[in-house]
């Protein structure tokens, strides 16, 4: 045996023993499985990853709701919002879950760069909250995300873009039409921030009915953006 094949199998020995003091668990929903960077068979089967979706709302295409919502979001979305995925998504916002950040940013950069490969995208940033909100939850979910995808796909992250200048109700509580009302004139962007000619992608966690989105998307074109492009872990299919 040569001396790598003897370091290589100590490292080996030393990954058995750590497996079994630290076991391996699945990123979304927690149970023990085979490796850290990949969901357990369960969270895959529940959670196939959305292909071919419609990129207006980011839903599988046969059930679109760009008409019914008014929604142009150019959406790359990862998995549809149940099972493990959902589990994982509620660990990383509530439970300090933070090592998810890694595993579903790189998940967000993929499905970006397969479903717009021609885009060429000179920031990323993301959906704010007030700073009540992070006060409250010590850090914004989203820019932890972007932060991630933007190192991801190798271009600049922009911290200070968009603000939340409105203190909102919680979107799950309310209907489609109050979610619209709900988050009209809520967003804008920050004094001194110069967008024109600028393709921006915008991050989120979960994309509901799109119109936190939407509204976002609106107020960075009518700031000058020449194109965004949203990306986001998830998109809830009962929309
Ligand atoms: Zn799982
Ligand atoms: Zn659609």
């Amino acid at each position: 045996m040569c001396l790598a094949e003897m370091k290589s199998r100590k490292g080996d020995n030393w990954f058995t023993v750590l497996s079994m003091i630290w076991p391996a668990r699945c990123p979304a929903c927690d149970k023990i499985t085979q490796s850290r960077t990949k969901l357990c068979k369960k969270c895959r089967e529940q959670n196939k990853e959305i292909g071919g979706a419609c990129i207006g709302c980011g839903m599988p295409k046969e059930k679109c709701t760009c008409l019914k919502e008014a929604l142009d979001l150019n959406l790359a979305a990862v998995y549809p919002y149940q099972g493990g995925i959902r589990q994982g998504v509620h660990a990383m916002k509530f439970r300090e879950r933070t090592d998810l950040f890694d595993f579903f940013s790189i998940k967000m950069a993929d499905r970006f760069r397969t479903v717009f490969p021609e885009a060429k995208i000179d920031l990323v940033t993301a959906v704010p909250m007030t700073n009540r909100g992070r006060k409250k939850r010590g850090y914004n979910q989203s820019a932890e995300l972007a932060r991630r995808v933007a190192w991801q796909l190798g271009v600049k992250y922009e911290k200070h873009v968009l603000e939340k200048i409105k203190e909102t109700a919680t979107q799950h509580t309310l209907n489609e039409k109050q979610r619209k009302k709900n988050v009209r004139g809520a967003f804008c962007v920050e004094p001194g921030v110069d967008l024109r000619g600028k393709t921006v992608l915008l991050c989120d966690d979960v994309k509901t009915t799109g119109a936190t989105l939407n509204e976002c998307r609106n107020t960075l074109l009518k700031s000058g953006a020449e194109e965004v492009y949203c990306v986001t872990i998830a998109v809830t299919l009962k929309a």
